[in-house]
């Protein structure tokens, strides 16, 4: 039995599968738009600065800094109890744009706002790759 059965499983859209395509080969990637060259996440058909429909898709380079997190003491279920889903926060990216996530690999009386992360990637099928995060050493 795998430490993910009984997650809630991301369901890719035509909006969203490049980014799972990528995160199932660890690359973060996230779209960049070609005419005011803003970044953002979660993935849309339009800018949001601009509004154009010109976007790409660009590997961004995973680092980040914590914006705020909260502490799990009580998973929603025993599918999420493992110490991997207990922290939740917020990061923002070099690139700008902030994600909801988890960091990974640490102890809950260690983090801070403002500690700076790298992007790791869990497997949770052949399929879906999910996207958290570990406090950089040092
Ligand atoms: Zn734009």
């Amino acid at each position: 039995m795998s430490i993910h059965e009984g997650k809630n499983l991301p369901r890719p859209t035509p909006e969203t599968q490049p980014f799972w395509d990528a995160a199932r080969e660890h690359r973060l990637l996230i779209q960049q738009c070609a005419d005011c060259n803003t970044h953002q996440f979660y993935p849309r058909s339009y800018c949001t600065n601009c509004g154009s429909g010109n976007l790409d898709w660009v590997e961004a380079d995973g680092r980040a800094t914590i914006v705020s997190y909260s502490v799990i003491d009580r998973p929603v279920s025993k599918a999420y109890s493992d110490p991997n889903s207990a922290i939740l926060a917020l990061v923002k990216l070099t690139e700008g744009p902030q994600m909801m996530t988890n960091i990974v690999d640490c102890d809950p009386a260690d983090i801070a706002i403002g500690d700076p992360v790298t992007v790791v990637f869990e497997d949770w099928t052949d399929e879906i790759s999910i996207v958290k995060f570990k406090r950089q050493e040092g």
